[in-house]
């Protein structure tokens, strides 16, 4: 049985659906999970809330879920209310609402490759044009080729990726204000993608200061900066994502929102995480130093190892096979990430042993594939 002997959109039939391996190994190292779960004061605050919640079952949910968007505008700053925050389940729905709205069929999205994946794929699955943008050989991107790709394509959509996945590349403000200016030039929305913005480098700067200032003229500002609970809040299997904007994004995106797709019992659960920011956040200080030491064990190697604002690392591969290179570590127990690109692999921060997993494995593997060589 296949299904394209159904009568699927024929735009859909190239497509292949996102897939990273959920296989079940002692150390899963490969979607960029927090490896740390929720502190047990909040596993029993969780349990607390969701019976709450649950008592209210039989009802619908705040459709416009303005409890959790006034803690997640608390939470960013930057002077944000509950009018300039939405949510959603997981970033992946935020994204897929943004195209829904500024993208469709006969429009078009660009974004800076290699990225995440996501983005591509939510643009043609609500039947938006993608136009393959390129970043440098080190994964920065240049200012003046994008604005002049922006200029030359006129998409309805700009994505930038900040810190790139799966590169882990942050982006200078410089690069994503010039963008924006380009995009307004051409009537574009910004979609600036900081899932990983809570890992990065001291210093590097959140897109969310540009938005007061992306304001053109008298009309609504176009920049939109999407964050998750996904990876630093370690909330991934939750789903929940969100965005800042201006006020008129969010009232357009009720446009395509389904009815109260925020459940009660998300709600409940992403307000209460949001109560233990303090906890939660304290281990990305842990997993940033495992990323450090896996930059820092891989580049001793010899290793091409590209500097990581995120909680994972993007390295070459000696040889270039990164196919083989991937089953060997696998074989050890540790599944890391092929993204497809040719000799190179993205590998996940995990807890101090699981990262002493992977680069024991690692090197054991290096030198059997050197051996066969
Ligand atoms: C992991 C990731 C997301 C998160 O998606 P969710 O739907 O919130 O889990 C978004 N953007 C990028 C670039 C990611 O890597």
């Amino acid at each position: 049985m296949d299904y394209r002997d159904l009568p699927i959109r024929d735009d859909l039939r190239e497509l292949t659906p996102y897939g990273a391996p959920q296989i079940d190994v002692p150390y899963p190292l490969n979607t960029n999970e927090n490896p740390y779960g929720p502190p047990p004061e909040l596993v029993a605050d969780l349990a607390r809330a969701v019976t709450e919640a649950a008592t209210t079952l039989n009802r619908y949910p705040d459709r416009d879920a303005t409890d959790l968007r006034k803690d997640l505008a608390d939470y960013l700053g930057h002077g944000l209310t509950v009018g300039n925050v939405w949510a959603a389940n997981g970033s992946n729905e935020i994204l897929q609402q943004i195209l829904q709205v500024f993208g469709g069929p006969g429009r078009s999205a660009i974004g800076f490759e290699p990225s995440y994946s996501m983005h591509r794929l939510i643009a043609l699955a609500t039947a938006t044009e993608w136009i393959s943008g390129l970043r440098e050989g080190d994964y920065t991107l240049d200012a003046a080729k994008a604005v002049a790709a922006i200029e030359r394509h006129q998409p309805d959509i700009v994505f930038l990726t900040s810190p790139n996945n799966p590169t882990g590349t942050a982006m200078d403000l410089d690069v994503i204000r010039a963008v924006v200016k380009a995009a307004d030039g051409v009537g574009a929305m910004v979609v600036v993608d900081e899932a990983y913005f809570e890992f990065a480098r001291p210093g590097t700067p959140s897109a969310l200061t540009l938005l007061p200032e992306a304001v053109p003229d008298g009309k609504p500002g176009r920049l939109i900066v999407t964050r998750t609970m996904s990876k630093a809040f370690a909330m991934a299997g939750a789903r929940v994502g969100y965005l800042a904007a201006d006020p008129a994004v969010i009232d357009a995106l009720l446009l395509v929102r389904l009815p109260y797709h925020l459940s009660a019992l998300t709600q409940a659960a992403a307000r209460t995480a949001l109560k233990h920011v303090t906890a939660l956040l304290g281990t990305v200080d842990a997993v940033k130093a495992q990323r450090d030491r896996i930059v820092g064990e891989l580049t001793a190697l010899g290793l091409h190892v590209v500097p990581s604002d995120a909680n994972f690392v993007f390295f070459g591969v000696p040889g270039g096979d990164q196919k083989a290179l991937w089953q060997r570590v696998l074989d050890h127990g540790v599944l890391i990430r092929d993204v497809g690109i040719p000799g190179m692999l993205r590998v996940t921060a995990g807890t101090e042993s699981e990262t002493t997993a992977f680069l024991d494995a690692l090197k054991e593997s290096l030198a059997v594939l050197d051996g066969e060589s």
